[in-house]
């Protein structure tokens, strides 16, 4: 996965990519970064990447022109480009869309807005979709960038230590996560599951996944909807005191 991201912080990217995985998969070429300040691409001598909204209205708007001329710059190369603005009015961001990105042959770019967004024009002339990663405001697209980033590299193989940490997290089957417990096993009165300690695997499984269920009923009552359940997922959920229609009531 390459990807280019236009910012008027590189230093935030920057410094996120320095650390854990990120920084691995680059060292193993699994993905590659590259930050470019917006304000590079500006001509006149302050450096002028914002300006007032027409029509008047509080706040700045990110300038047209450096953002235009900064893809243009990226372009010259001839690669081709998936150009992903990032903005609260988005397609909300998902484990799906990071699968797709993980896969994508082409270069992405990543375009952050600051202030009270960008002009409109870059969204109607540049890119080619528009990502959220939830319905709430921030400052920046950076934090937007990395979380995307962060994610569509987890699912490359190679990225992880171990490809099975990916399978099994909560999203991949489509429930969220089954519990998980480390050293020791009594803390401040709190013990660790028997099965999990008994070498069960077969009984492990199956902790696991009814355990996985419940979580999903209770919390995300949504996504048990999406998923084909199995005739034993049937059973382990009529075992439960909690029922799917309970939880959506
Ligand atoms: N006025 C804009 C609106 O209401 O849609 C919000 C501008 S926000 C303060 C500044 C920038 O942060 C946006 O241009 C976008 O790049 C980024 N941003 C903020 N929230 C985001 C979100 N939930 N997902 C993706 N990007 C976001």
């Amino acid at each position: 996965m390459k990807c280019d991201v236009l910012t008027l912080f590189p230093d935030i990217i920057n410094t996120y990519l320095r650390e854990s995985i990120l920084k691995r998969a680059q060292e193993k070429m699994l993905i590659e970064v590259t930050p470019y300040n917006i304000r590079n691409f500006t001509t006149d001598k302050h450096h002028t990447v914002d300006d007032y909204s027409f029509g008047g209205g509080p706040g700045m708007v990110l300038k047209p022109e450096p953002i235009f001329r900064a893809i243009d710059f990226l372009k010259k190369d001839n690669v081709p480009r998936r150009v992903v603005l990032l903005s609260p009015q988005g397609k909300p961001f998902n484990q799906l869309i990071a699968k797709e990105y993980s896969r994508e042959k082409r270069r992405l770019v990543f375009i952050c807005g600051r202030y009270e967004g960008i002009d409109e024009r870059v969204r109607l002339a540049l890119i080619d979709e528009e990502i959220s990663i939830g319905d709430y405001i921030m400052t920046g697209g950076e934090l937007a960038a990395l979380v995307i980033i962060d994610v569509s590299t987890r699912l490359i193989p190679g990225a992880l230590g171990d490809e099975k940490s990916v399978e099994e997290e909560s999203f991949s089957w489509g429930l969220l996560d089954y519990p998980h417990f480390t050293r020791p096993r009594e803390f401040q009165g709190l013990s660790v599951p028997d099965v999990l300690i008994s070498g069960n695997h077969k009984e492990i499984l199956r902790w696991r996944r009814k355990e996985a269920l419940k979580k999903t009923i209770k919390q995300r009552p949504d996504l048990i909807k999406k998923i084909k359940l199995s005739d034993e997922d049937k059973k382990i959920i009529s075992e439960l005191e909690i029922s799917c229609e309970d939880e959506n009531d």
